[in-house]
Order: structure tokens, then C-alpha cells, then sequence
């Protein structure tokens, strides 16, 4: 099972182009709101894939949605900000 990152409004990404374009994200960080690792602004765009990016990794062990370090969510929403909108504390 892969989750697709549905939506991504960090539109200032290189990997941003419509949406996440990435073959695959991990989320990450130690603040408050879990951050994608795989952000990055560079002179560069990657074009259009097509294919919804999926999370490869989320280090944010406690996140109701993960399970050794998989997320299990059907998908996540990437904010702004490149936070994990989907995050979740039970
Ligand atoms: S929903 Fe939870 S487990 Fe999935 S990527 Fe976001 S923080 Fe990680």
C-alpha cells in the first residue's frame, strides 16, 4: 500500500508543478507540525509526472497514521508551509 500525497500547496518547491511531482516524500522534523523532508528550492522545476508523488518514509513515529515508520493514511495534504496536514495525535 502506498499513500498518495494528494495535494501540495508548497508551491515555492522545486519538486512542485501542479502538485508534488516526486517519485516519493518523507515527512520528518521535529516541530510541532511534521515537515517534508524532501522540500527543497533549488534553479530548477521537475516537470510533470502524471503520478500522484506517495510517501516513502514518515519518521514521525507517534502520528496515529504510522506504523514503523509507514504511513497508513490514504493520502496526506502537504500545507503552504510544507507541513503534513494530516497529521494526527490520539
Ligand atoms: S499522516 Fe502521519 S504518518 Fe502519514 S506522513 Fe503525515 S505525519 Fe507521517
Amino acid at each position: 500500500m502506498t499513500t498518495a500525497v494528494r495535494s501540495c500547496a508548497a508551491t515555492s518547491c522545486s519538486f512542485n508543478h501542479d502538485g508534488c511531482n516526486a517519485l516519493a516524500i518523507t515527512i520528518a522534523g521535529a516541530e510541532a507540525q511534521p515537515t517534508c523532508g524532501t522540500f527543497v528550492q533549488l534553479d530548477a522545476r521537475r516537470p510533470m509526472t502524471g503520478e500522484a508523488s506517495s510517501v516513502g518514509a514518515c519518521h514521525r513515529m507517534e502520528c496515529s497514521y504510522n506504523s514503523d515508520l509507514v504511513c497508513t493514511a490514504e493520502g496526506i495534504e502537504v500545507t503552504d508551509t510544507a507541513n503534513c496536514a494530516t497529521y494526527t495525535v490520539s
